[in-house]
């Protein structure tokens, strides 16, 4: 089928930024403008040979010399550091910017690429539950989308399409597996290994959602991320061990309407950068005859307490997510280093929120400064 698009995908040597290229390879329309990774640059070299964007960024200012005497031999711009990636995040040409990097460098570049009018395919859910207010108020007053590639919003926005009127949402089911340690107390938690938390059992992701995946901050993150995107903090979660469900949206006549499918990226990420068309897709079915029963319950939130934590920072707004999400980041550091116990992570959320006093309606400055402050609590445990 024909289709022609220009993207760009920051975070293009992660989960989610190969499987975006695997879409691109397959639809030869869809063009890359620039692209980005933290430190791989044997695989951001072998990308940009393929693909060959106008730019590429590597944020670690040494990989990023080395990658410019790689591809001395082409015509592809190599920048660096934050700064290099906000230019990659505003290459022209790219009508959509795929945004798949990790934590809350997502923000700055997403904020360029909105400024200079890019739709958004958004993956990094650190830039919403940060910056929501900012961002989507960006995104008005440019008049361009943002498209959720998170597989529970994607759900939700295409169990939106024919709702012309948000009044009409009652409320959302955003469906969550329960991740590895589904059913156990606090007890049993108190020795898991970075090991054992990054074995996923439906989902495979990068390092750091993993983990959150296990600890249920993901799904935080994820019922501040549905906040912005679709206007409601009436966001219920439920534990669907089959990730079949992808999400639901509940609406005022009690109707529900659901998205299903296997568990794979693919088609969130497709369809953000397809939508409204759909393109046909290889492989990987939903195969209702390997699934006896879809089953839904509710969250443990006193041994996956991080959830709680995160209703509370969506309750209190201003830049309570934005340390949930920083004590976060430094928490789930630490443990994969094996400084700090897997129960220390929600302790960590918890210490971090307690300890820095609330700024209604943040800037970007003040965004950062509580970043900051949130790591160093964390650090200094
Ligand atoms: P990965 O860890 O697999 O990839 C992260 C990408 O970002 C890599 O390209 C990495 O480069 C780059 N990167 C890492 N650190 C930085 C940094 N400090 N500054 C700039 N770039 C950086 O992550 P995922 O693809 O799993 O996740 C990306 C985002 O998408 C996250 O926000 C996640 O929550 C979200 N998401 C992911 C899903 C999934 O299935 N994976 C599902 C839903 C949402 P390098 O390779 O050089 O380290
Ligand atoms: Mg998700």
């Amino acid at each position: 089928m024909e289709f022609e698009h220009k993207i760009s995908v920051l975070g293009s040597t992660g989960s989610i930024g190969t499987q975006t290229l695997a879409i691109a390879r397959e639809y030869r329309g869809i063009g890359i403008e620039a692209m980005s990774a933290n430190s791989n640059i044997e695989l951001l070299e072998k990308q940009a040979r393929e693909f060959r964007p106008q730019i590429v960024c590597v944020t670690n200012e040494n990989k990023a010399k080395d990658l410019k005497i790689k591809l001395a031999d082409t015509a592809v711009k190599v920048v660096s550091g934050k700064k290099g990636l906000n230019e990659a995040a505003v290459a022209g040409g790219a009508e959509t910017v795929v945004t798949a990097v990790v934590g809350i460098s997502g923000l700055e570049p997403t904020i360029e690429a909105i400024k200079a009018k890019k739709n958004i395919a958004l993956a990094n859910k650190e830039t919403l539950v940060t910056g929501g207010h900012i961002v989507m108020r960006l995104a008005r007053e440019n008049e361009v989308q943002i498209l959720p590639v998170d597989s529970e919003h994607s759900a939700i926005f295409q169990s939106l399409q024919g709702c012309s009127d948000r009044r009409e949402i009652k409320n959302i089911f955003l469906t969550a597996s329960g991740g590895p340690f589904f059913g156990k107390q606090r007890d049993d938690l108190k020795n898991i290994t970075p090991a054992e938390a990054l074995k996923h059992p439906n989902w495979n992701m990068g390092a750091k959602v993993t983990i959150d995946s296990s600890t249920l901050v993901n799904k935080g993150l994820e019922v501040i991320e549905a906040k912005w995107l679709f206007g409601t903090e009436n966001i219920k979660v439920l534990i669907h061990r089959q990730s079949v469900v992808h999400s639901m949206v509940e609406f005022v006549d009690n109707g529900i309407i659901a998205q299903l499918g296997a568990p794979d990226m693919r088609l969130p990420i497709q369809y953000a950068l397809t939508y409204p068309i759909r393109l046909p897709m290889k492989n990987n079915r939903l195969d209702f005859s390997k699934y006896s029963a879809l089953t839904f319950e509710e969250p443990d939130v006193d041994t996956f307490y991080a959830l709680r934590l995160a209703y509370n920072a969506l309750k209190e707004g201003g830049i309570k997510p934005t340390l949930f999400n920083g004590a976060d980041e430094a928490a789930v550091d630490l443990f994969m280093q094996g400084k700090l116990s897997y129960l220390g992570i929600s302790e960590a959320i918890d210490k971090a929120m307690t300890s820095v006093k609330n700024v209604e309606n943040p800037s970007v400055e003040d965004i950062f400064a509580a970043d900051k402050a949130a790591r160093e609590i964390v650090y200094n445990l």
